[in-house]
């Protein structure tokens, strides 16, 4: 271990922009073992993990990575599953440089990150490879139901845990495919689909029940779940797009991120493509509006869809910018051109068509709740032609209690009310996690909820088969 005296930060090797574009593949390839073993042995090994500390999982980080270096794979795959329902997952599309990598002490002083995520995504893969991963098998048989509404990475690293722990385990998904935005909204170069394919076929085989194209609210009742399962967790994600608020008409060619990517996903899934042609950017001049994590998504989609340009336009600076920096810089180097302090102010429209888009640009104000320095338009303004417009401005929830005709307590933003430590709603046999508690988040985040929530849940079904029995 630290060799980071020694050895330099040396990351996966990257598909070449002018390759990766021209298919959706994933962009960054895998580490050899030898590079594995060179990697992690820059650990530091600190007294005080910081790489652990911002992890949301609270992941053992330096110990797998010495276990890595040492060449014990199996170990450190121990250790690492062992927070992590889907290290493969976090190892591909956590934003490291936010969490373990950009507080890594070796980085702080100055000599590169370990390479935390692409190490994981090591351990995990090579975990699949050997044969490592089996089907849970519990040691125990609790005779008692949990319903999970929504599989995304909150209702499946739920379920994980809970067949684990015995329970007869169902999730009701109204998608056709299990995922959630791990399916249908991250696309394949960042998230390969398999993987997510891979661990839905081994919670099958772990004997969780899966009910796909079954929308609670819709095909099945809530009111039926509650009569059928002894608890329900509730973990549908965050899907109303907020919009472009520019009193202008309503036009086809201007659409939410996520309608987008959802198309996208799903032809590169092998579904027929939609007759909308508005979710397909190839020939047109694309102006994607925002500055996170989607936005980014959509920009790199576009250009892999063969748009003649793409423009993401963001109100702040970069360094203002939400989203991850790495995937900023990705997106700058497949040819998207960034537009710093802008702030759409009207669509101009011809024959009910957007033909450009008017904006302002702005000066930075004051640091504001969000913790950046905020917008202040002047009064200069461009315009840009656009055949087709991308709004990705963020979700909102939908009104859950309207949807399951519950009478749930909510905050003030619409997500379901939980106390954080326990994830029960204010019917006790009600449960909620992911982003329908925190907002739109990250996956990791949504794991770490459905493993917290797994064991209230436990605590929950035990105290109450010990009052059936007294
Ligand atoms: C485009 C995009 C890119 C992203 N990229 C990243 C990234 O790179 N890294 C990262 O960490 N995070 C990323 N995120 C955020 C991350 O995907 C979410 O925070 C995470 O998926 C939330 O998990 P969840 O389980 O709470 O909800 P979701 O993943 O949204 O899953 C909810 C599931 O519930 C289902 N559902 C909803 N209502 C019902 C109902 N009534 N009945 C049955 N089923 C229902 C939905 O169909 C869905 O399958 C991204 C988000 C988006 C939109």
């Amino acid at each position: 271990m630290l060799e980071f005296f020694k050895k330099k930060q040396v990351g996966p090797s990257k598909t070449v922009s002018e390759k990766r574009i021209k298919d959706f593949q994933e962009i960054y390839n895998s580490f050899s073992n030898d590079q594995s073993i060179d990697q992690a042995s820059r650990c530091s090994q600190c007294g005080i993990p910081y790489c652990q500390i911002h992890c949301p999982l609270n992941n053992n980080i330096p110990d797998w990575l010495k276990y890595i270096a040492e060449d014990r794979l199996e170990e450190a795959y121990e250790i690492s599953s062992s927070t992590n329902a889907f290290p493969e997952v976090c190892g591909r599309v956590c934003p490291q440089d936010r969490l373990c990598e950009g507080n890594c002490v070796v980085e702080k002083a100055g000599f590169g990150s370990i390479t935390i995520g692409s190490l994981e995504k090591h351990i995990t893969e090579t975990a699949w490879e050997k044969g490592w991963i089996k089907p849970i098998v519990s040691s125990k048989k609790q005779n008692q139901k949990v319903a999970i509404i929504g599989s995304g990475p909150a209702g499946l690293a739920a379920a994980t845990y809970l067949i684990e722990y015995g329970y007869d385990v169902e999730v009701f998904e109204k998608n056709d495919r299990i995922g959630g935005l791990m399916i249908y909204g991250i696309p394949n170069f960042k998230l390969d689909k398999s993987v997510v394919i891979r661990r839905h076929e081994w919670l099958k085989e772990s004997g969780v029940i899966f009910h796909t194209n079954c929308e609670v609210g819709k095909d099945i009742t809530f009111d039926d779940l509650e009569k059928n399962f002894d608890a329900i967790l509730i973990s549908t994600g965050v899907y109303k797009a907020r919009s472009l608020d520019l009193n202008t008409k309503k036009v086809n060619n201007s659409v939410p991120a996520l309608d987008y990517l959802i198309e996208s996903n799903r032809v590169g899934l092998g579904d027929t493509p939609s007759s909308n042609l508005n979710l397909n950017a190839k020939n047109k001049k694309v102006i994607v509006i925002g500055g996170g994590d989607t936005a980014m998504d959509c920009v790199r989609t576009a250009v892999r869809q063969k748009a003649s340009d793409v423009i993401c336009l963001y109100r702040r600076n970069k360094e203002n910018m939400p989203g991850s920096a790495r995937e900023v810089e990705n997106a700058e180097q497949e040819g998207v051109n960034f537009k710093w302090l802008s702030v759409p102010s009207e669509i101009i429209q011809q024959n009910d068509i957007a033909s450009s888009l008017v904006y302002k640009i702005a000066e930075l104000g004051e640091v504001d709740e969000s913790g950046r320095r905020s917008p202040v338009d002047t009064d200069i303004k461009e315009t840009l032609n656009s055949d087709l417009i991308i709004e990705a401005l963020g979700f909102q929830p939908e009104n859950i209690n309207e949807k399951f005709n519950t009478n749930l307590n909510l905050t003030g933003w619409g997500t379901i009310k939980v106390d954080f430590n326990k994830f029960q709603t204010s019917n006790p046999k009600v449960f909620a996690a992911g982003d329908i508690v925190r907002g739109a988040s990250l996956v990791v985040w949504a794991i770490h909820d459905g493993r917290e929530v797994a064991k209230t849940i436990q605590h929950y079904l035990e105290n109450k088969k010990i009052k059936k029995a007294s």
